[in-house]
């Protein structure tokens, strides 16, 4: 048997009468741009996390750079952020025009080292961009005493953990700027792209609506420049279908990664991801760390066995090519980094996954580190 990585059509299928309904419902309207999907997902989005603005928008990515744009970060400005992350998070910064500086990550939690980020701080630092990385919480107590402390804006990359929690507080909701992906492979996976940015502030709120839609106000009036950031009413659609059995599909990861915790604990030469103290993990990855150079090797071992697994990252922000001249901090400075990407990998933990499944891959991996 062979045993996925991820497998969106075990999602997917089940609930298709419902998604097929929800694609007749705007077929039948004709209404494909905006319209009364998109403000049911908006409001059920944003009564979940607490929030008082939810804006659907196009893609994470797009979530990132208009909240940048809202915020008016741009040439001159500096952006804090962690070099261990998905490329969006910094590619976005450079996109405005400011200059993203990386700094370094905690081993146990993957997560954004706030101490590490003390020294990346100038006089042109204007923001920082925690990333709630695979699915659990940033520590956002440290993240507001440092934004405090320096007089920062704070945008969550929270792409990996819509739902997760910090406290009793959700993901996303606590800097000025939460932003979220329904890219399929995250928790709330769509059937194409799709994106959220949520906040608080009434006139963050105003701003990045009008700049969703080219910053037109009224129609063929710009006083801002923004873009083309909508969410599809299609995709809203789905979205607001799947949206009503998230729960489900949160616990289904939080009771597996909670068997791989108790079924792969004590083998010599291998980490088991930890869950901060606080935290609701809702598991975006299942991410161990291989120690001692065996990763690729046990990559490969895993994949002869028809197991999906993936490294994710296998190249630090501050070491790719696109980056070379922008790298300004000290050496060292992103060390954790440097070795997470030689010795993490994420197995599959996605809720549709059946316990002998599981039992297969932990079979390989006890098997690899006897
Ligand atoms: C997926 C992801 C994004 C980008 O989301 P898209 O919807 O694919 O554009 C941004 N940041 C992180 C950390 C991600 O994992």
């Amino acid at each position: 048997m062979k045993v996925p990585l991820l497998d969106v059509n075990a999602q997917n299928h089940p609930i298709g009468d419902e998604l097929r309904a929800a694609f007749d419902g705007v077929l039948s309207t004709g209404r494909f741009i905006m319209g009364e999907e998109v403000e049911k997902f908006e409001v059920s989005t944003a009564q979940y996390l607490g929030v008082k603005h939810a804006v659907g928008v196009s893609s994470g990515t797009d979530a990132i750079l208009l909240a940048l744009m809202a915020l008016g970060i741009g040439q001159g400005d500096e952006v804090i952020c962690p070099s261990f992350t998905f490329f969006a998070t910094a590619g976005c910064i450079t996109r405005t025009g400011a200059t993203p500086v990386f700094c370094d990550s905690h081993l146990d939690s993957y997560n954004i080292d706030f101490d590490s980020a003390e020294s990346c701080v100038t006089e042109r630092t204007k923001a920082i961009i925690p990333v709630h990385l695979f699915g659990q919480s940033a520590d956002m107590d440290a993240c507001q005493a440092f934004a405090k402390k320096h007089k920062l804006i704070v945008i969550e990359d929270t792409a990996q953990s819509m739902g997760a929690r910090y406290g009793s507080q959700y993901c996303g909701s606590i800097g000025d700027f939460g932003t979220y992906s329904f890219f399929p492979s995250k928790n709330l996976g769509g059937l194409g792209d799709g994106g959220l940015l949520v906040t608080q502030d009434d006139a963050l709120a105003e701003t990045a609506i009008k700049m969703r839609n080219h910053g037109m106000h009224p129609r063929y009036y710009h006083q801002l420049v923004g873009g083309n950031f909508r969410l599809d009413a299609l995709q809203a659609a789905l979205l607001n279908v799947k949206f009503a059995h998230y729960a489900d599909y949160i616990s289904g990861r939080q009771s597996n990664a909670a068997y791989y915790l108790e079924q792969l604990q004590g083998l010599p030469g291998l980490v088991l991801p930890s869950v901060e103290q606080g935290n609701e993990h809702i598991w975006n990855q299942f991410t161990i760390r291989v120690l001692d150079g065996k990763r690729d090797a046990f990559k490969q071992t895993l994949l002869d066995d028809g197991i999906g697994c993936e490294i994710y990252y296998p190249v630090p922000m501050h070491q790719q090519q696109c980056f070379a001249d922008v790298v300004n901090h000290e050496q060292d400075l992103c060390a954790n980094t440097e070795l997470l990407a030689k010795e993490v990998i994420s197995i599959p933990v996605y809720p549709e996954l059946k316990r002998a499944q599981q039992d297969i891959v932990i079979d390989a991996i006890r098997t690899f580190f006897k």
